[in-house]
C-alpha cells in the first residue's frame, strides 16, 4: 500500500465564500466566454481577439497570425488576465471545489 502523500498530509488551507463566489462555476463548468473587441496590430501580420467571461471577468487574449499570401488566420496562443480573487490559494482539487459549491447553493449563498 502506498503511503499517502505529503501534498494529502498537508492542512489545506480555508477556502473563503468570496474566492468561491468569484470563480468555482467557472472552474466547474469552464468560463462562459462572450466577445469584447478585435485588435489588427499595425503592419497587418496579428490579430488579436479578446473574450471575456460573463460570470467572472476573466479576460482571454487569442492571437492569430495573419498570413495574407495563404489567406489564412492561424491561431498562435491564449493569454489570459484573471479577475481579481479568482485565484485560490493552494491549488484545491476541483472535487472539492464543487462540494463547497454545493454548501454555499444549500445555505442559499
Ligand atoms: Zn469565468
Amino acid at each position: 500500500m502506498r503511503a499517502p502523500s505529503l501534498r494529502r498530509q498537508q492542512a489545506q488551507p480555508p477556502i473563503t465564500e468570496d474566492e468561491l463566489a468569484v470563480s468555482a462555476m467557472c472552474r466547474d463548468l469552464r468560463h462562459a466566454w462572450q466577445h469584447d473587441t478585435d485588435v489588427i496590430h499595425p503592419f497587418g501580420s496579428k490579430f488579436e481577439r479578446h473574450l471575456i467571461c460573463v460570470r467572472c471577468g476573466t479576460v482571454r487574449i487569442d492571437s492569430f497570425a495573419i498570413d495574407h499570401r495563404h489567406a489564412t488566420l492561424t491561431r498562435q496562443g491564449s493569454r489570459y488576465r484573471y479577475a481579481p480573487g479568482y485565484h485560490i490559494r493552494g491549488g484545491v482539487p476541483l472535487s472539492t471545489l464543487r462540494y463547497r459549491l454545493l454548501n454555499l447553493i444549500q445555505k442559499g449563498i
